[in-house]
């Protein structure tokens, strides 16, 4: 069994087996050595992995359908719950699945498109 871990310079996803832990892999895209934590909890990781990649989803989707209704404080909600979720899984060393980068970016994304929308709209109505 392995789970997927993220290379610490480019963060693409690479297969981690149990006997590889505390060991330095090489990323197969960009070349630079990550070093797998001794403590990484397979079970735990997989379980978290699984959750991320469910929650991942789920935001973006929601970040979007909020931008189209353009509820700014909503899509921002969606941004910052996303950032925690990414922060957390960078700190306690476990699986950042690309669902949860993916949201990032379009919660981020939809954030900023939203704030100029609503620069737009309080522009033409103080004219
Ligand atoms: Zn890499």
């Amino acid at each position: 069994m392995s789970v997927e871990f993220p290379c610490d310079s480019c963060h693409a996803p690479m297969p981690v087996r149990r006997r590889m832990r505390g060991k330095t892999i090489t990323c197969k895209a960009c070349g630079v050595d990550t070093t797998i934590p001794a403590r990484l909890d397979f079970f735990d990781a997989e379980i978290r992995g699984t959750v991320d990649r469910w929650d991942g989803s789920f935001y973006r989707q929601q970040a979007i359908v909020w931008s189209v209704l353009l509820l700014l404080p909503m899509v921002a909600f969606c941004a910052w719950t996303v950032s925690a979720r990414l922060r957390e899984a960078r700190e306690s060393g476990r699986t950042v699945a690309p669902e949860l980068l993916s949201a990032w970016r379009w919660t981020i994304g939809c954030t900023v498109v939203v704030s100029i929308a609503w620069m737009a709209i309080a522009n033409s109505l103080l004219r």
